[in-house]
């Protein structure tokens, strides 16, 4: 083999491990950082409960001022979404949307709306109402636990999104039963990512970068000469292994996993994906679900879903919808790709 395709794989394994790498961090080993080589920056900062890394291919100053940008773009998006943050928009309508019809943002509304979509579409797998469940399993918070029975039963099959009223003309969102809790821990790091997205192209001229938002990945333009960028997977067995990749310019790589956030206890892995079906971690098979397209907050919700759903469902869901692909990995290490994912030069093996 030439110098020159040795050269080249290199750079990929660079890109892949880089990109896939960082995604894996847990919240407990964030280290924020900032790198520049010459040729991209790089900086990585705890935002909305996990890692923000932001890498453009600009010169130094430029990049270091559009990330910062970036950042304050997260945190403004936070005060949104986060249930966690007591003062956030999302805190404040899970406390009084039960008592009437409360005003939101306009980007409040349209998660709320293609959460709720979302929710429909795969026949109630994803499911913001699971707040109160996030809540008693406490997955990642020093209060993780596993809930008796009883602490559980109420959640079981609770079909929560339809106490969810939406009055879009009007921006109001009511909650129909004092139950309600919303998290929207599932959706709402993907459409900060393509809000991200957004950010740096409008203030970047031939925008070339990746977002990588705590696993969501959002690529920016296309690499120098217009290579396509590479997208690692990660080995969901090993989590600090890669066991695939996939390519292309211009696209959003979103993976749920069971290895993202989770506790152990008497051997057995308590991980943070919730089937609303049973109110336990979901245990359908899979055990990482990617989804590539190119609309960030879609490949989030569709990577919940289909974790959730099991690779049969999941698949015939992935091959319904215009302009997504998946590949899912079973807890036998297996792996199942959807029929148009050969697009994204997908390579996987475990
Ligand atoms: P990650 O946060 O690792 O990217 P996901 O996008 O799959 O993973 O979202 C998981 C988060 O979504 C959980 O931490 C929880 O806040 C919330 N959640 C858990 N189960 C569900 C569910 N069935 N539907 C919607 N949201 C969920
Ligand atoms: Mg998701």
């Amino acid at each position: 083999m030439s110098k020159r395709i040795y050269a080249a794989i290199g750079l990929i394994l660079i890109t892949v491990l880089f990109t896939v790498g960082l995604g894996i961090i847990k919240n407990k080993d964030v280290k924020e950082s900032v790198a520049y080589d010459g040729k991209a920056y790089s900086e990585t900062r705890e935002c909305f409960g996990t890692v923000l890394t932001i890498t453009l291919y600009a010169k130094e100053d430029e990049a270091k001022s559009i990330a910062k940008k970036a950042f304050s773009e997260c945190t403004r998006l936070e005060n949104i979404f986060s249930a966690k943050l007591d003062g956030s928009e999302l805190s404040r309508l899970n406390a009084t949307a039960a008592d009437g019809p409360v005003n939101v943002s306009s980007e409040l509304m349209e998660v709320f709306c293609a959460a709720l979509y979302y929710n429909e579409l795969s026949d109630g797998a994803l499911d913001i109402s699971v707040g109160g469940l996030v809540k008693l399993w406490g997955i990642g918070t020093q209060d993780e636990k596993v809930p008796s029975a009883e602490e559980i039963l109420p959640f079981v099959n609770a079909d929560g999104c339809k106490y969810i009223v939406i009055d879009e003309k009007n921006g109001t969102i009511t909650y129909t039963s004092d139950k309600i809790s919303v998290d929207l821990g599932a959706v709402a790091k993907g459409y900060a990512a393509g809000k991200i997205k957004e950010l740096i192209l409008e203030n970047m001229e031939n925008a070339a970068g990746i977002i990588n938002f705590g696993g969501n990945i959002v690529t920016v333009g296309s690499k120098e000469n217009g290579e396509a960028w590479n997208i690692g997977i990660t080995n969901p067995l090993r989590p600090s292994e890669i066991c695939g990749k996939v390519s292309g310019t211009d696209m959003c790589v979103v993976t749920s996993g069971n290895y993202e956030r989770y506790f152990v206890k008497d051997g057995v892995r308590y991980h943070h994906i919730l089937d609303p079906f049973t109110g336990y971690p979901a245990d359908s098979g899979i055990i990482s679900a990617t989804i590539v397209g190119n609309d960030s907050m879609q490949c989030d919700a569709l990577s919940t879903a289909c974790y959730i759903l099991g690779v049969e469902k999941a698949l015939a869901l992935i091959n319904s919808i215009d302009g997504v692909e998946a590949v899912f990995i079973d807890d036998s290490g297996k792996s199942h790709a959807s029929d148009g994912m050969s697009k994204y030069n997908l390579n996987i093996g475990m």
